[in-house]
């Protein structure tokens, strides 16, 4: 099975159908084993509720038959939508998804060559499932701008290049030009060259403008501790201007681990463990002390400091109740309190 897990292959299916799909449709998952039950939901309509069930040795057979369910839930819905927003009797595959890029019909789910596929009933054309955007790929002039950008932005994340600078596409004598902004500290040959490299054949131009802001939005302060009871020990913090604190995360700052992918993890109480990321500009590094470094590289927190984040917690994944990932945007390391009492005030002499 190409070692995808079935959470992999309902992944594909749905990204498949829902590429270039009306509006928008969320889906979840009972669980990460066989059978998995996923729910469906498209925008107003109700719940659809397809299985992919356990199979003795013949997942694909399970995948396929789990897509073409979902293929015919999301052709009635898609089909109806667009019957209701023309006027008229819609065209007899208004519906169809996933649509053939050769014909103006459905691409039918079949076992192929390499794994499940989607194939054209009348050609040779097929296609892995997940791998039918990748189809449109590189666009030509006339293709829409919104999946311009989206191959665009899924190309670079499958090719590992990220940037904060943000960009715009534009079209100039018939040909996509994209217009990549870089701060002026990501603006290295070697970063250019990469963008360059991965957008290659995609786009006619890659345009480079570099933006003068080197500090970002990340602020740093610092808050003197309180004397006289009751004691509040001093914080120094980062937080992003305009950051809002839906939650508060408390604990103890901790290395993920491997499996853990995220910044970095809070423990609130010994064992439970957080899984953050952090919104805002930092760096962490791979071993070594300090651990988390602030957006210029100075040396923020370390593992074992308390610390509070504000922020608010997103679901990690599809399915329900798995333990969720908490996005910060704002973080203080709190000061230890410290071993000898009442000394900053010069009251008490030894
Ligand atoms: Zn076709």
């Amino acid at each position: 099975m190409d070692g995808r897990s079935p959470l992999q292959w309902i992944e594909r299916v749905l990204a498949d159908l829902t590429y270039r799909s009306p509006f928008g449709v969320v889906w979840s998952a009972s669980s990460e084993e066989l059978p998995i039950r996923v729910e469906i939901h498209p925008a107003d309509r109700p719940t659809y509720s397809v299985v992919l069930s356990e199979s003795d040795d013949d997942t694909v057979s399970a995948v396929v038959a789990f897509a073409v369910q979902v293929q015919e839930v999301l052709t009635d819905v898609f089909g109806e939508r667009r019957a209701v927003s023309r006027e008229g009797e819609p065209p007899p595959d208004a519906g169809s998804v996933p649509a053939c890029p050769l014909h103006d019909h459905a691409l039918v789910a079949a076992r192929g060559d390499e794994g499940p596929s989607w194939a054209c009933p009348e050609s040779d054309w097929s296609r892995p499932f997940g791998d039918y955007e990748d189809s449109f790929w590189p666009f030509g002039p006339d293709a829409r701008s919104e999946d311009v950008n989206s191959g665009i932005f899924r190309h670079l994340q499958a090719a590992g290049v990220s940037w904060s600078g943000g960009s715009n596409l534009k079209k100039e004598d018939g040909d996509w030009v994209l217009c990549v902004r870089l701060r002026m500290r990501d603006d290295s040959p070697a970063a250019v060259r990469q963008l360059r490299d991965a957008m290659a054949g995609a786009v006619a131009l890659v345009r480079v403008e570099v933006e003068s802001v080197t500090a970002l939005r990340t602020v740093r302060y610092r808050k003197e501790p309180e004397n006289g009871p009751p004691y509040k020990p001093g914080r120094e913090g980062l937080r992003t201007t305009g950051a809002s604190r839906l939650a508060l995360l408390q604990g103890v700052l901790r290395r993920p681990v491997a499996e853990e992918t995220c910044d970095v993890v809070v423990e609130s109480s010994p064992g439970r463990r957080t899984r953050v990321r952090l919104g805002f500009d930092h760096e962490t590094t791979d071993s070594g002390s300090p651990f988390l470094l602030d957006h210029s590289s100075s040396p923020f927190a370390d593992e074992g400091d308390e610390v509070a984040l504000g922020g608010g917690y997103l679901p990690s994944g599809h399915i329900p109740g798995g333990a969720p990932v908490f996005f910060a945007g704002s973080i203080e390391r709190i000061d230890q309190p410290p071993h000898s009492q009442g000394v900053s005030d010069g009251r008490l002499r030894p």
